[in-house]
């Protein structure tokens, strides 16, 4: 606790004097250009990974980055995301994984959760992945296994965001963009799902375009 009081103090002694303006006009109204939907896996911080600052992400997180299919639950994150696209008009969502993920670790091992009935509740939502890495990963061990599951899990939950209305909706006037991504901790790696070769590429390093360059060339949203 005592390091989050000195944090506070360092934050407004440094940052937010030297940002006034920003925090002004924050005060009054935000306008992000994304929705960030991420886990809630104490190792990622969507802020410094993609350098945004204050007012630039709306951001949702749930244990193993979860979107239910709009006809299973309606709860906090299905709400966040039609507010993020009705009210706040975002113009791109970003699904996020993680390596090493918790959540995707008890998709393949399930008795880990055995005695929390809300997580067991909650990892319904991952049902389909679950059913899918059976399926198609069997031959798949120990770390390959648990990345497969990641980023099948993203996917699986990008295909879930379009059946929430105000998503499709917005996606068919052309006014939304839907990105899958996986964050990889231990290098800072951000890989993104291309939909034309059908695979997650890095998003960023040696022989990469810059980002908008690759927005122009590729096709990185599904
Ligand atoms: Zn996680």
């Amino acid at each position: 606790m005592q390091k989050l009081v000195q944090g506070l103090h360092q934050f407004q002694n440094k940052y937010f004097s030297s940002h006034k303006e920003l925090f002004e006009r924050l005060g009054k109204t935000q306008s992000p250009e994304t929705l960030f939907i991420t886990c809630s896996d104490s190792r990622i911080d969507p802020n410094l990974i993609t350098q945004a600052g204050p007012g630039d992400m709306f951001i949702v997180r749930n244990v193993g980055n979860l979107v239910a299919r709009y006809d299973q639950h309606i709860g906090s994150t299905a709400a966040a995301i039609e507010f993020a696209v009705v009210a706040l008009k975002v113009k791109t969502i970003v699904i996020c994984g993680h390596s090493n993920c918790g959540a995707m670790k008890a998709v393949l091992e399930p008795e880990a959760i055995e005695a929390m009935p809300a997580m067991k509740e909650w990892m319904t939502h991952a049902s389909e992945t679950s059913r899918l890495v059976r399926e198609n990963y069997g031959h798949l061990e120990g770390e390959a296994k648990l990345t497969a599951t990641v980023e099948e899990n993203v996917l699986i939950q990008l295909e879930n965001l379009r059946t929430h209305p105000s998503v499709a909706a917005a996606m068919e006037r052309g006014e939304l963009r839907i990105h899958g991504w996986v964050y990889k901790i231990q290098t800072g790696e951000v890989f993104a799902y291309d939909a034309a070769q059908g695979e997650f590429a890095p998003l960023t390093g040696p022989g990469v375009a810059p980002l908008d360059e690759a927005h122009r060339s590729r096709d990185l949203s599904i």
